[in-house]
């Protein structure tokens, strides 16, 4: 169920039957010269809605919240069209956000990220809200709680890399430019933090090799993900 389509009174109705809601939350940022600048709000989207069509076939049903599109991207600033929003400011933004549904009533609310600056201002946003309200909060990060699933069908993973790339390949395969897919794996022992950090640790912005990227490898991975994030929804034994 797209909240972004129904009325306020069909709304009351819903949140009466559904208790689940996800709110896919991503950025607007570099992603090489071959993926297009929402990969990080295009990815959460469609698997929130491969999970809500599982959850369905299974005879429930979730509510999927409009997206917050704009992240924190600190790092990938140092390239055109990264749009980064400071951590204090997404941290208390979605936290309103998610104090709202809590009000509204629903009892699971899933942040479904696709950027990794997001996922500290998210911890945090969560935090206060559980620390008031009866909620779970859960924050799926599919790049990093599926890795194992991931790298079984990518040789390796990373921004705008193998992974991400099949999934927009998958998505919406008219955005990507192949012939501009490159890239290699760039790592460092320690975190380290500087205004132009991103021009070493990801050159063009990206930080993995995207060639061997297929729509195919994106088809298993978004199949793989939004299947294990039902089970988990339902509370299905075998969800890990
Ligand atoms: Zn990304």
């Amino acid at each position: 169920m797209m909240m972004e389509n129904l009325t306020w009174d069909e709304f009351e109705k819903i949140r009466e039957e559904i208790s689940t809601v996800i709110i896919p939350i991503g950025s607007i940022e570099a992603h090489g010269k071959h993926l297009p600048l929402n990969t990080d709000v295009l990815a959460p989207i469609e698997i929130s809605k491969r999970v809500e069509g599982e959850v369905r076939k299974k005879g429930g049903d979730i509510l999927i919240a409009p997206p917050i599109p704009y992240g924190h991207s600190f790092v990938l600033n140092v390239y055109p069209g990264t749009i980064n929003v400071k951590a204090e400011t997404l941290r208390a933004y979605v936290k309103d956000v998610i104090e709202e549904f809590a009000k509204e009533g629903f009892r699971r609310i899933i942040l479904m990220n696709g950027h990794g600056g997001n996922i500290y201002p998210l911890i945090e946003a969560s935090e206060k809200v559980a620390e008031n309200f009866d909620v779970e909060v859960w924050i799926i990060n599919w790049w990093i709680d599926f890795r194992e699933d991931i790298l079984s069908v990518c040789s390796s993973q990373g921004h705008a890399g193998e992974d991400e790339t099949s999934v927009i390949l998958a998505i919406k395969p008219e955005l990507v430019k192949m012939d501009k897919a490159k890239g290699e794996k760039r790592t460092t022992k320690v975190r380290r933090i500087r205004r132009d950090i991103g021009l070493e640790l990801f050159p063009d912005g990206v930080n993995d090799d995207p060639s061997k990227a297929t729509k195919d490898k994106g088809e298993i991975i978004l199949d793989i993900v939004s299947k294990k994030i039902t089970k988990l929804i339902l509370g299905e034994k075998d969800a890990y």
